[in-house]
């Protein structure tokens, strides 16, 4: 099912009144060629929050991120920040800090000198900028290795300093494109911890691009899904996940496990397109009886795959479609016994069944 094309106003909860840390007002982004890379983006961020974009490769995070930040100057519509038209206003006169993946440190100086760079640059006092220095290194954890130089470091260690460098300014706004795409998943998930609690405790609004949808929805007070420079859905990780607004979230953030047209028709008793998350869904013996009043499909098993805590089971409806179900490995005694070709019913509550648009 194609994204729907509509411009929907993304406003923070619970922030009517106050005045919002980013302000896009229909934002549009054209490149030569005729490329929109956004399309009239309405968004405010309020002071505090942890918002993350999340989207595929070329969705337009990275242009959204580059027209706040003012290295892209939009093609029409405003950037506010605190409710300043900083439209026309150079990057250096924004009160953001930005953090790319490719991060650069400067490899002849230590690790304490690439974090007071920003201080040097601003002529603050020597003494004051090592104060400061050292505290943005601390916050990281790394006030230790104030002395070595980068090449020293490992990658998560370089990443930090990035972000101390970044935090040092205590800019306003902090806003990261994919920082820790480069990182090994174990590092990435003690990263994103830490991450996190900088955030909390230094108040700064974080502004954070990623196309990964796990790492989005640990990350943020709200996640706002991108597709083809629009926004398809803004909610908390539980909204986006639990009631994905259209058929493209449901299967960018999750398994899509979507019933549509002639197939929902036959299982659900109605038209349209819907989505069961997996892990709602009961698999028993096909001759086994669904609980009263859920919702009932029988079909075959096409495919088990083990991935330790859980296993995806996947079915061929007998109706038409398919869904996987999410088994729990609980332990040995309930270990669930199915196998590829075995009949087996597909049971699950109406209230799981989501309404894609
Ligand atoms: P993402 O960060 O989500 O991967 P981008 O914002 O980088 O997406 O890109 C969005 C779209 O805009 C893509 O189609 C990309 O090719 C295009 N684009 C980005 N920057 C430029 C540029 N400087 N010139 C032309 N096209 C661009
Ligand atoms: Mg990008």
């Amino acid at each position: 099912m194609p994204s729907v094309a509509r411009s929907v106003p993304v406003t923070p909860p619970q922030q009517a009144g106050e005045i919002p840390a980013i302000s896009l007002r229909g934002v549009r982004k054209e490149f030569p060629g005729g490329i929109v890379a956004v399309h009239d983006l309405d968004l405010d961020i309020a002071e505090g929050e942890f918002v993350t974009l999340l989207g595929p490769s070329g969705s337009g995070k990275t242009t959204v991120l580059r027209l706040i930040a003012g290295f892209e100057q939009p093609t029409a519509g405003m950037v506010l920040l605190r409710s300043r038209d900083v439209t026309a206003a150079p990057p250096f006169d924004r009160d953001v800090h930005t953090v790319f993946q490719d991060y650069a440190l400067f490899p002849h100086l230590s690790v304490l000198r690439n974090v007071e760079y920003p201080l040097r640059i601003a002529k603050v006092p020597r003494a004051e900028r090592r104060e400061r220095a050292l505290a943005a290194l601390a916050t990281v954890r790394l006030e230790a290795l104030e002395d070595r130089s980068p090449a020293a470091l490992s990658g998560g260690q370089r990443q930090r300093v990035a972000l101390a460098r970044a935090l040092v300014n205590r800019p306003a706004v902090l806003l990261l494109d994919e920082p820790l795409g480069a990182l090994d998943l174990k590092l990435r998930e003690q990263m994103q911890i830490e991450l996190k609690e900088i955030q909390r405790t230094s108040g700064i609004t974080f502004v954070f691009v990623t196309h990964d949808q796990d790492e989005a929805l640990t990350l943020a007070d709200r996640t706002i899904v991108f597709s083809e420079g629009r926004v398809e859905q803004a909610g908390s990780a539980q909204e986006v996940y639990e009631r994905p607004a259209s058929a493209f979230v449901a299967g960018f953030v999750g398994t899509s496990n979507v019933l549509a047209g002639a197939v929902a028709v036959a299982v659900l008793g109605r038209d349209g397109s819907w989505s069961i998350r997996p892990e709602k869904i009961t698999v028993t013996a096909a001759d086994h009886a669904a609980p009263a009043g859920w919702t009932t499909a029988v079909g075959v098993v096409e495919e088990l795959v083990y991935t330790g805590a859980t296993t995806r089971c996947v079915v061929a409806l007998e109706a038409g479609g398919v869904l996987s179900a999410l088994l729990l490995n609980g332990g040995a005694d309930d270990l669930p016994t199915f196998a590829r070709g075995q009949d087996v019913r597909l049971s699950w509550r109406p209230e799981h069944e989501i309404h894609l648009m």
